[in-house]
């Protein structure tokens, strides 16, 4: 609360300012669901009268509604505000080698539209820019959604994205390097178009609409075919210098360890990840895999043991090294947390510091593999909320 009034702009009325207050008192609307006008005034230390100007226009734009009444301290119960259900949108698509996952979201967090999409083997950016198209257009015929109700569309891709340019610098398992899918999308869609890591979407979602929404420091790690993570530090996303902070699925977790495409051998991601268990399993899929470890066989059994450890071992390091409340694992770690959290805790706490590691809990995320397009549809909506994240 202390850093909402910090927030508030005081001084001069101009349309800079009214803007900034205007998407804070979203913001703040959005966290708290359901405050008061008075309450407003009070989180921010803007006057009731800037308070009444603003909310009107909030109003009158559709982005909030009243509904019942608040707590009173006597006298006339306050009406509280909550942001308008089903009035502004945001689209969000992940781009993953094997599927396409779009989704629509109002700017409430509410999912109205979804739907993954078996890709059909062309993943050249010219081609993914059509399929996006062709897809979009279905979603909005099919919900009746006008684009002038889309507030944008974010794109989620499993690579690294140049924070100067927006292009994808690398995204190995796409076979992208130096992409831009930016302009070219933003012709075909008719929309304003923002692109970002797949973990990092993943990691929005987390903190704007599932267990993270009150925390200020974590980690999400993703575990897919491959492995990456987000950083949500001091209440913002990290992306580091060059945008390519959270590549953790190449912290080294053994010496000794399988062969990685980065060159170095034992990387977490060689051991951890979907595809590194599959091989060592010698399993025709991720389903049957987990099967046959529910059902006990001793090699299977090992493989996820020996993964999870090494999943434990790169938590311990990053819970030494940033000191996270919480560490996060997400994507496809929820379906089979079951089989692994408990190795993956034991393995935290045996090589954590003390410290660090009393102040925080590992948990399952609390969405699978349709995080990364709920936090791609989130960029936009986060854009008309929280302008100075970026
Ligand atoms: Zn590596």
């Amino acid at each position: 609360m202390a850093k909402w009034r910090i927030m508030a702009k005081r001084t001069g009325n101009n349309r800079y300012l009214r803007e900034m207050n205007q998407a804070l008192l979203l913001d703040i609307i959005r966290v708290r669901e359901g405050v008061s006008r008075i309450a407003l005034a009070s989180f921010t230390g803007l006057s009731a009268t800037a308070i009444g100007a603003i909310v009107k226009g909030l109003l009158e734009e559709g982005y909030v509604h009243e509904t019942g009444s608040g707590e009173s301290s006597g006298g006339r119960k306050p009406v509280l505000l909550r942001l308008m259900p089903n009035r502004w949108f945001g689209i969000g698509v992940d781009v993953d080698a094997r599927f396409l996952y779009l989704s629509i979201l109002d700017h409430a967090g509410g999912v109205l539209w979804q739907r993954r999409q078996e890709g059909d083997g062309r993943v050249s950016p010219d081609a993914t820019v059509s399929r996006i198209g062709a897809l979009a257009t279905e979603a909005l015929r099919e919900t009746g959604i006008s684009k002038e109700k889309i507030l944008g569309m974010g794109v989620s891709v499993p690579g690294i994205v140049d924070r100067r340019t927006r292009n994808i610098a690398f995204a190995p398992n796409l076979a992208w390097t130096d992409a831009s899918i930016r302009g070219p999308l933003e012709t075909a869609v008719g929309l304003p178009v923002l692109v970002e890591n797949e973990s990092v979407c993943s990691t929005l979602c987390e903190q704007w609409m599932g267990s993270c929404r009150l925390v200020e420091d974590f980690v999400q790690i993703n575990i897919d075919t491959g492995i990456g993570a987000g950083l949500f530090l001091k209440g913002g996303l990290y992306r580091g210098t060059s945008g390519s902070a959270g590549e953790v699925g190449h912290i080294i977790v053994e010496d000794e360890g399988p062969l990685c495409t980065c060159g170095n051998h034992g990387c977490l991601e060689t051991l951890s990840s979907l595809d590194a268990m599959l091989r060592e399993a010698k399993a025709s899929s991720f389903e049957s895999f987990q099967a046959t470890v529910r059902a006990g066989e001793p090699g299977c059994v090992a493989v996820m043991e020996r993964a999870s450890r090494s999943l434990g071992r790169a938590v311990a390091m990053l819970v030494n090294t940033l000191n996270p409340s919480r560490i996060v694992l997400g994507k496809r770690f929820p379906e089979y947390a079951d089989l692994a959290l408990r190795t993956v805790r034991d393995e935290v706490e045996r090589l954590a510091l003390k410290w660090p590691f009393a102040q925080m809990e590992v948990v399952p995320a609390s969405f699978g593999e349709e995080s990364s397009s709920y936090g791609a549809a989130i960029l936009p909506i986060r854009q008309l909320m929280q302008p100075q994240q970026g």
